[in-house]
């Protein structure tokens, strides 16, 4: 039994089932046991290597993109340039070398990275040197935003519902008669959406303010965000899922030992932009939108300037075997601007 298996267990029989949602914040921002508070999960040795993990030209596409949006913009200066859930700030960093294809754009970027645990802070300060960490991302200041979130909202807590006789009922985490962590079914819950019984949704609330909040905030100054992560448009079933030393396994098994996750529904990031104000665009697959911004010249570049690794990283990122379909992309900016570059609109 882990640490946090004991202290659910201990806050179940006081006060009853906790929702998906408090099990995830738990396991995941505990601040002495929680997953990301207490350790470094990427890379080989981790549980999961993300897609700036795997080759720099991620992270330089997303900047890229990023520099034309400001050059089309006309420009802006000063600029809050955001990241939440940096990681490792690998991605921040390659981002950064890109951006000095944009004369003036790294000089007039105002660093700002928002970042749940205090180990990795440190280890996005030792990559990055003296960088902002803001609380949430309501304290970004009245600038133009512009931003690149990766593998950032799946891991943001989600509400699952089930459909059942009575109508929707949510999935909530109680003890079993032997005193292990088991799913039951909670109260009726209103929702206005049509099942069957034994459907499943999922409910991401903490992502879609997040997106409302930051599209308000380029609506209104200008900008540009950029968010890619794995999932679907108009998701459905229970994607809720816990990966330990890169393999699936039950997300009631270790908590605060793997890595919880759930697939993003980008249908409602994309509405919750809509209600924000911004323009946002249809979803893209992630191969589909690195190829279209020159990925293969560029792995072809390195590999031909000595980067052994560049093509292999090229499949991984792009195939859809690997990781170009599951991963998906969308991006918001201001109404009347021009689209982000490798971007549609949706309406
Ligand atoms: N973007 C990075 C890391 C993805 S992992 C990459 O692609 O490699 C998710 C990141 O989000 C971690 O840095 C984690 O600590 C952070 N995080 C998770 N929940 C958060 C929250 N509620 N607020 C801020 N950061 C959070």
């Amino acid at each position: 039994m882990t640490p946090l298996a004991g202290i659910i267990a201990a806050r179940i029989r006081a006060t009853g089932p906790i929702s998906l949602a408090d099990y995830m914040q738990i396991c995941l921002l505990d601040s002495r046991h929680g997953y990301y508070a207490t350790r470094d999960p990427f890379g080989q040795a981790g549980d999961f290597v993300t897609a700036p993990e795997v080759h720099q030209m991620f992270g330089e596409i997303c900047g890229l993109a990023l520099a034309q949006a400001w050059m089309d913009q006309g420009r802006p200066a000063p600029f809050t340039l955001a990241e939440p859930g940096p990681g490792r700030g690998t991605l921040m960093a390659d981002l950064l070398r890109a951006l000095r294809v944009a004369p003036g754009m790294r000089k007039a970027a105002e660093i700002a990275l928002i970042e749940a645990s205090p180990h990795l802070r440190q280890v996005q300060t030792a990559r990055l040197g003296h960088v902002r960490h803001l609380e949430a991302v309501k304290d970004m200041p009245d600038k133009p935003l512009f931003m690149v979130a990766n593998e950032f909202i799946d891991a943001l807590p989600i509400r699952q519902f089930q459909m059942t006789g009575q109508g929707w009922r949510e999935r909530m985490i109680g003890l079993s008669e032997a005193g292990a962590l088991t799913l039951g079914l909670g109260q009726v819950v209103p929702l206005s959406r049509d099942g069957r019984p034994g459907d499943i949704v999922e409910d991401c609330a903490e992502g879609a303010a997040f997106t409302e909040t930051i599209s308000r905030r380029i609506a209104a100054d200008g900008g540009a965000a950029i968010i890619i992560d794995y999932g679907g448009w108009n998701g459905f079933g229970d994607t809720f899922q816990a990966l330990r030393n890169h393999k699936t396994e039950d997300p009631l098994a270790h908590p605060g030992e793997a890595d919880l996750t759930a697939h993003v529904d980008f249908a409602s990031l994309a509405a919750a932009a809509l209600r924000g104000g911004a323009a946002v665009s249809r979803p893209v697959r992630q191969g589909d939108w690195l190829l279209t911004l020159g990925a293969e010249a560029r792995a072809r570049r390195l590999e031909a300037a000595g980067d052994a690794s560049a093509m292999a990283a090229l499949h991984r990122l792009t195939h859809p075997s690997e990781m170009g379909h599951l991963f998906k992309a969308i991006a918001i900016w201001p109404k009347g601007a021009p689209a982000v570059p490798g971007f549609a609109a949706l309406e």
